[in-house]
């Protein structure tokens, strides 16, 4: 594994650490303190836009990473053999760095966000210039959002409840959803929901929904323990009409069955062939996991900066229990970081990577979470006061361990392959 990296990533990573250091650890530190995510319409957004952040990857020739995966392109690609500007690698150490400042504020970034890999990997060129094409050079601030988690289906997504129901022309959706990032400020939101419950996941379909589309509303920012510079937003879909257009994966003539086909009936229901495509992408070079593993050693990182930087002044370090306790914190980052890297390589690679990707996403953000516990310790009543970093690392830490997949689903996939059993059933 060579991951010696290129100018160009030298060059992000510069840059994030500017951004971070300048801007991003103050405006965190200031959502937190307000309890309320950074306002759609704070110039932080327009300046990032400014400084060519809030892309897409997508570059209009059918080339992000999730493509290329769903063309099952040939390991060795461009990215082969070191962190190249926009890989997987490059990326995961961006978002780490990112992370280092502040989590919350990275996530709040304008972009595509999570609704940005189904659209490529599934979205016809039509549709990926309508919803990816504004993002390629913004003259604003704009978001997309990613919405499965519902009110009763989070872990187990098979359980989604919102239904799809065929009527001409379109679908039309109703149900509710929950902690979708930047969802109330999004131009569309991509909504998973299902044409039949009974069929699990082979019932589920994706729609991009737009901003503004009748019975789309009732949008409510989560209060969260942490994180607070992002919203996590629930909201609701009443009878909300989604025009063919707008499905994912539909194809010429499929999307425009009317009856029987659409919901439940006899046949396979539109957008198939490409869902199973983008899920085969997904789960054979899983970038998504090994990223956020990636922002919780992060975000462990800077506790152990703030608690080593505490206990110095604090003449703590004199004491060799302490030394060791931190040490032990930087080698369990350094262990789950290496991790991350591995799995972030395979995805370069095209090679399978979903043990790794389990892996690093089962291990750092326990490390992040031991990182901060013991900055917790060692601050002791100047902790407990609650106006520390270390102390909002603390709450911040503790949601790594549950998007992306919990700590504990990543450990069923990982014992499951352990023994051979095959990935989907519990
Ligand atoms: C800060 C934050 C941001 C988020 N952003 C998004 C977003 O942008 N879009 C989106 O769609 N969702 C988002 N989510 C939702 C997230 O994906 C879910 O919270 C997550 O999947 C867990 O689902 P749940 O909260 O319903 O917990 P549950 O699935 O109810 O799990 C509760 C507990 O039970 C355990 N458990 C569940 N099933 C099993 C099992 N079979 N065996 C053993 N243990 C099990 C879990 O590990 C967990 O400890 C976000 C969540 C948070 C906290």
């Amino acid at each position: 594994m060579n991951l010696d990296l290129d100018e160009a990533t030298r060059a992000r990573l510069a840059q994030a650490r500017a951004l971070g250091e300048r801007e991003m650890r103050p405006l965190g530190l200031e959502a937190d303190r307000l309890g309320r995510p950074t306002p759609a319409d704070h110039p932080f957004f327009q300046r990032l836009v400014q400084l060519g952040l809030g892309r897409t990857r997508w570059t209009g020739e059918g080339d992000t990473e999730a493509d290329r995966a769903a063309a099952g392109a040939a390991p060795g690609g461009a990215s082969a053999g070191a962190a190249r500007g926009g890989g997987a690698v490059a990326n995961l150490l961006v978002a780490e760095e990112l992370s280092y400042w502040d989590r919350g504020v990275a996530v709040s970034f304008p972009g595509p966000g999570l609704g940005e890999a189904p659209v490529s990997a599934m979205g016809t060129p039509e549709q990926k210039e309508r919803f990816l094409g504004p993002f390629r050079a913004p003259d604003r601030p704009r978001w997309g959002a990613f919405a499965m988690t519902e009110p009763g289906a989070g872990s187990d997504v098979a359980g989604i409840r919102t239904l799809a129901r065929r009527v001409a022309g379109g679908w039309v959706l109703h149900g509710d959803k929950s902690f979708a990032a930047n969802a109330s400020r999004a131009d569309w939101i991509v909504v998973f929901a299902t044409v039949d419950p009974k069929r699990g996941r082979e019932g589920h379909r994706a729609f991009v929904v737009e901003r503004g589309t009748p019975g789309l509303g009732d949008f409510h920012v989560e209060h969260k323990m942490g994180l607070k510079a992002y919203e996590s937003t629930s909201f609701t879909l009443r009878d909300c009409f989604v025009p063919d257009e707008n499905v994912l994966g539909a194809r010429a003539g499929a999307a425009s069955d009317t009856g029987a086909r659409g919901a439940g009936g006899p046949g396979p229901p539109p957008g198939g062939e490409a869902r199973a495509g983008f899920k085969g992408a997904m789960q054979s070079f899983n970038a998504t996991r090994p990223a956020i593993a990636a922002m919780a050693v992060g975000m462990g990182r800077a506790a152990l900066d703030e608690s080593l930087r505490f206990a110095r002044e604090q003449g703590l370090l004199r004491d060799a229990r302490v030394r060791d306790r931190l040490e032990r914190v930087r080698r369990k980052l350094h262990a789950a970081r290496l991790l991350c890297w591995r799995a972030a390589w395979l995805a370069d690679e095209r090679r399978p990577n979903v043990l790794e990707a389990s892996m690093a996403k089962a291990v750092a953000p326990a490390a992040a979470l031991e990182a901060a516990c013991l900055g917790m310790e060692i601050l002791g009543e100047a902790g407990g006061r609650g106006d520390h970093l270390v102390e909002k690392l603390f709450r911040d830490a503790k949601a790594m361990d549950i998007v992306e997949g919990t700590g504990q689903i990543q450990r069923i996939v990982m014992a499951r392959q352990l023994v051979g059993l095959p990935r989907e059933e519990r």
